[in-house]
């Protein structure tokens, strides 16, 4: 690629693919980005740097390592870990860790990718990255999970550090996690310091930070409806999952005086006409985070209907996928928009699919991008690396007011690149074109590394 006066999207995408023909994850989220980017920078000279569109898909470091544990039987299991460290030029890496046993590179490189953009939203100094491991913690006991962390920070201790890469959480890394690698860390290295974030708040940790990508993504719907003259007051809302980001979004969305009606898991939906309340998201909560139980279980209890497949064919104002990526594709893109969806909010990361948000412009439906609806997540993270910094703790209502901020702030640069003539927002558009100037900046500054 040498030309950035007649670079095309479909020439960068065969150069992408070419690469790595066997990571379709990683092309599909590049491919999100440069639909915006590539028009962008055809046009503005000052984009016009060579090889900087090569250097934004390539991370700099992917660490791959042999992750040994032992079972409570004393089997000995092999897994692979990963640590993809994608960009630095805004800041120390940053972007969470999952276990899975889908993860794999391809995997990997799209959250980490992605991870970039998301943080340049921010407005916060961090870089982007992602890793994890293909360990599933189904079905694993407290001991195993631990023998597990530890084995796994045991090598990736040396590619960390405070001012270097912070890794959190994501699928399959709550809480449990963080602290057992943390605690190993610290064995490594007898230094007590912000490598993680996500910690429990007796070492550490920040307030808000377990309910901020669920909260963020409930206030980047609430902005969205009030760009229409709405407001998520009211709504009836769809999610999928039931893990952390939808647990919070639920949250958020009743203290909003929302309706949720849906939850899921990777069995099937449940459906609540008259609405999760505080006492029956309680009862998920204790559900899934303790008791690793199925959200079949909710239908039971309650006397609701439980469904295979995903919830998109229930009507609703408010679309949430908060489970995993393309759990949404066209069929039920066009389901949602024929039920009067109004907006759809994304707190996974990529769970619609290329085809799913080409039918919601279509139709007209709002669709925000996970790299900005998101964002919350890693923006708490970030504070509470500053709080880590400075040896203190904010307030509850200081870190939730600062969240909200930042995700109006966010709302603000899609508005600003993603305003269109009729007064629609292209949030994709926005999303992706704000989050690429802002490293393509630093990147430019900081010569070719
Ligand atoms: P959790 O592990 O807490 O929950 C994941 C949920 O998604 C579970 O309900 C799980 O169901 C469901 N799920 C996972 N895989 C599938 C699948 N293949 N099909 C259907 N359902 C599935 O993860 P999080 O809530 O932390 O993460 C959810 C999404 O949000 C991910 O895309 C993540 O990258 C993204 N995200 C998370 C952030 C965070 O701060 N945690 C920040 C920003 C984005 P089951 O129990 O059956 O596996």
């Amino acid at each position: 690629m040498k030309d950035y006066d007649k670079i095309s999207l479909d020439d960068f995408m065969d150069y992408v693919s070419d690469r790595d023909p066997d990571q379709p994850e990683f092309s599909q989220a590049v491919h999100e980005v440069m639909e915006w980017v590539i028009p962008y920078v055809r046009e503005n000279k000052d984009y016009h740097i060579t090889g900087l569109l090569e250097r934004l898909v390539e991370p700099e470091q992917v660490i791959t390592f042999r992750v040994p544990w032992q079972d409570d039987k004393g089997h000995v299991h092999v897994n692979r870990g990963y640590r993809v460290q994608f960009n630095s030029c805004l800041g120390p890496f940053k972007g969470g860790l999952r276990f899975h046993p889908s993860v794999n590179l391809s995997i990997l490189k799209f959250l980490g990718f992605e991870q970039v953009f998301k943080n340049s939203l921010t407005g916060l100094t961090l870089g982007g990255a992602k890793g994890g491991s293909d360990f599933n913690p189904k079905g694993k006991s407290d001991d195993e999970i631990m023998r597990f962390c530890q084995s796994f920070m045991s090598e990736l201790h040396h590619y960390i550090g405070a001012d270097t890469d912070i890794p959190a959480g994501d699928i399959g890394v709550g809480g449990k996690e963080i602290g057992y690698l943390y605690g190993q860390y610290k064995r490594l290295t007898g230094s007590f310091s912000g490598i993680l974030t996500g910690k429990g708040l007796s070492y550490g940790g920040s307030l808000v930070r377990t309910q901020s990508t669920g909260y963020g993504t409930m206030y980047f719907a609430d902005y969205m409806l009030k760009a229409l003259d709405d407001s998520a007051e009211g709504k009836t809302v769809a999610i999928s999952g039931s893990g952390n980001v939808a647990q919070y979004t639920c949250e958020k969305a009743i203290q909003m005086g929302a309706k949720v009606v849906t939850l899921s898991d990777s069995d099937g939906f449940i459906y609540d006409k008259d609405g999760i309340d505080e006492e029956k998201l309680a009862f998920v909560i204790d559900l899934k985070n303790e008791r690793q139980g199925r959200i079949k279980e909710y239908a039971e209890k309650y006397d609701v209907p439980f469904n295979e497949g995903r919830p998109w064919s229930v009507a609703c104002d408010i679309a949430a996928p908060c489970a995993t990526q393309n759990e949404l594709d066209d069929k039920d893109a066009k389901e949602l928009a024929k039920n009067g969806t109004r907006i759809v909010v994304e707190g996974a990361n990529m769970p619609c699919t290329d085809k799913a948000v080409r039918v919601f412009k279509e139709k007209g439906v709002a669709y925000a991008p996970g790299k900005a609806s998101n964002a919350g997540g890693v923006a708490v993270s970030g504070l509470e690396m500053a709080q880590n910094s400075q040896r203190q703790s904010w307030s509850f209502e200081d870190v939730d007011k600062r969240l909200k901020e930042i995700m109006k702030s966010i709302h603000g640069i899609c508005e600003k690149y993603g305003g269109e003539d009729n007064g629609a927002i292209n949030y994709t558009k926005g999303a992706n074109i704000g989050g690429f100037i802002r490293v393509a900046e630093a990147m430019k500054a900081q010569g070719v590394v």
